[in-house]
């Protein structure tokens, strides 16, 4: 491991004056970056502890909720207000990862986890241009079995590990931000980038940035929600597939839907073209499927991860028809 200094901050604005320094790290729970660190992907020159940050989750004014980035994903999870109105985000953390993990881990940093790509971790052996820009990407040919095959590019392929991040965006939740510049609020489904030409660049934040809260809208009324996740085994496993639904109905009429993804693409994955082609459409199996397939049609399948399309388009047509069987 790198040699690098190590504060700890009790406020944003603190964080925000220890980090403005080049090579600068905030740190959360830990889960991800010090695994990061001792495989010597991440050499920070400073890391900063922002676990002392608000950890509140609190009403907002317009009925929603506002949770700090320095809350832990059990709290979240467990949360009266969280696991009734939004059910899909308790559902979608507590398939995350072991209780060890959800005790330790923070919104803010599952928000801003790094892909298990295992060529990336493999620091000795892999060539990835996500860790050295232009190197290559042993995936693409590689065993990619758990790859992408939605947003990626020829240069990465790697997907998005976040649970909660797919309810999150299924969600419309917005992420409070803070850094040297001043406050701002963004959508959720803006802050990670697709890779395109440039994959180590992963969000839209500025130099010394911090996550500060996660805000999640005013439950809508007359929706039905849930999260699927579909892995190789029970637990302690990665999605190869995932859905966040959210579904309203009226007289058999599909009135509302938002629908995300995980394990399909290198960010939690809106799924627009099936929420359009869902409006207004009757709240049926065939409409479903359908629906799935069209947001499916752009999917670019590698050697080992084809079976994900079908995999994909079967998981949100079952999800669907489940969520409308509860409704009507
Ligand atoms: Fe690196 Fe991305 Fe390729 Fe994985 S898929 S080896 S993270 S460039």
């Amino acid at each position: 491991m790198t040699p690098f200094s190590y504060s700890r901050a009790s406020d944003a604005a603190g964080a925000i004056q220890l980090g403005a320094v080049a090579q600068a790290k905030y740190l959360g729970g830990g889960t991800n970056l010090v695994d990061l660190l001792r495989e010597t992907i991440e050499q920070p020159s400073a890391v900063i502890d922002v676990t002392g940050l608000s950890a509140a989750i609190t009403q907002t004014d317009a009925g929603g909720l506002l949770i700090g980035a320095a809350a832990k994903n059990t709290a979240v999870a467990e949360h009266r207000a969280v696991r009734t109105q939004y059910p899909l985000i308790s559902r979608s953390i507590l398939a995350g990862a072991s209780a060890q993990i959800r005790n330790m881990a923070t919104v803010g940093g599952n928000v801003l986890q790094r892909t298990r790509c295992s060529y990336f971790y493999d620091v000795d052996g892999s060539r990835c241009n996500k860790r050295v820009q232009g190197q290559g990407c042993d995936a693409i040919d590689g065993f990619n079995r758990n790859h992408a095959i939605l947003g990626a590019s020829s240069s990465c392929v790697a997907t998005h590990p976040s649970d909660m991040c797919v309810a999150l965006a299924a969600l419309d939740a917005m992420v409070h931000l803070q850094g040297p510049a001043g406050a701002r609020v963004i959508p959720l489904t803006d802050l990670h980038r697709l890779p395109g030409e440039d994959p180590q660049t992963e969000t839209v934040l500025h130099m010394g940035e911090l996550v500060t809260a996660i805000e999640l809208p005013a439950p809508l009324l007359g929706t039905r929600s849930t999260y699927r996740k579909v892995r190789d085994r029970a637990s302690y496993a990665f999605a190869l597939v995932s859905v966040a639904a959210v579904l309203a109905l009226e007289d058999g009429i599909v009135t509302d839907v938002r629908l995300a993804l995980g394990g399909v693409a290198p960010k939690p994955w809106r799924a627009r073209k099936a929420e359009n082609s869902l409006l207004g459409a009757p709240a049926a199996e065939a409409a479903f499927r359908k629906a799935a397939e069209a947001e499916l049609s752009d999917a670019a399948p590698l050697r080992d991860n084809g079976f994900k399309v079908e995999l994909a388009i079967r998981t949100m047509t079952a999800v669907l028809t489940s969520l409308a069987g509860e409704a009507s």
